[in-house]
């Protein structure tokens, strides 16, 4: 799953890049208001959520998220500041935020907080993907097929997750890649394939259905 994270403190922002990458997000930086703009505006629906910090040069947090949702995009934001007082936090969520985490945080809250926003969108109420004997928890990142837990690595976690968001449909190979991949990451040009592959092994050549001229899409 792929993440904008919107930071300008270097140290706060490698230490969350490298943490959530364990996790099996794909986090994409950037240090400012403005080039937070564009990556969104850029990247179209590629980002599942955003983590937005308020103070930032160029443009603040709360005038890119007012500017966003005057715009009409609607993609998860979960303000992560220093800013602690009641006012800021009002002001945050009324700009269009819908969910606030303060500095210091706890990564085990910061990460149950983002699968709590992510689960709305597919209107979930736990933390499981379900797709016929398939469930991916991911919460533990565990994968189970008719009761077996099945041993995927993080990428393949990544694209099998991405395929049951939307389970009817299928995804090309571009939006795979770019669902589990963040900028500047070294990308093979059969790395889709590969993970495909592999992953058919693991759960049976015909989990995944390949649609000609168009992409991957579960059976
Ligand atoms: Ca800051």
């Amino acid at each position: 799953m792929r993440i904008l994270l919107v930071e300008d403190d270097p140290m706060i922002a490698r230490t969350l890049q490298r943490a959530l990458a364990e996790d099996g997000y794909a986090v994409d930086r950037v240090g400012d208001g403005e080039a937070a703009r564009l990556a969104l505006d850029t990247a179209g629906d590629a980002y599942a959520l955003v983590l937005l910090d308020l103070g930032l040069p160029r443009k603040s947090g709360l005038d890119l998220l007012r500017e966003l949702r005057r715009g009409g995009n609607r993609v998860r934001v979960l303000i992560v500041t220093a800013r602690d007082a009641v006012a800021d936090r009002v002001a945050g969520l009324d700009a269009g935020a819908d969910d606030y985490l303060t500095k210091p945080f706890s990564l085990d809250e910061l990460t149950a907080r983002m699968r709590a926003l992510l689960r709305r969108d597919v209107a979930r109420e736990d933390n499981l993907l379900r797709h016929g004997e398939l469930t991916l928890d991911t919460a533990t990142r565990i994968v189970m097929q008719g009761g077996r837990a099945i041993d995927v690595s993080a990428r393949e976690f990544a694209l099998l997750a991405a395929l049951l968001e939307r389970p009817g449909a299928a995804l090309s190979k571009a939006q795979l890649e770019e669902r589990i991949y963040r900028w500047g990451e070294e990308v093979e040009s059969n790395a889709i394939e590969v993970h495909v592959h592999n992953l058919r092994k693991k759960l049976g050549v015909d989990a995944i259905r390949t649609l000609r001229g168009v992409g991957y899409a579960l059976a």
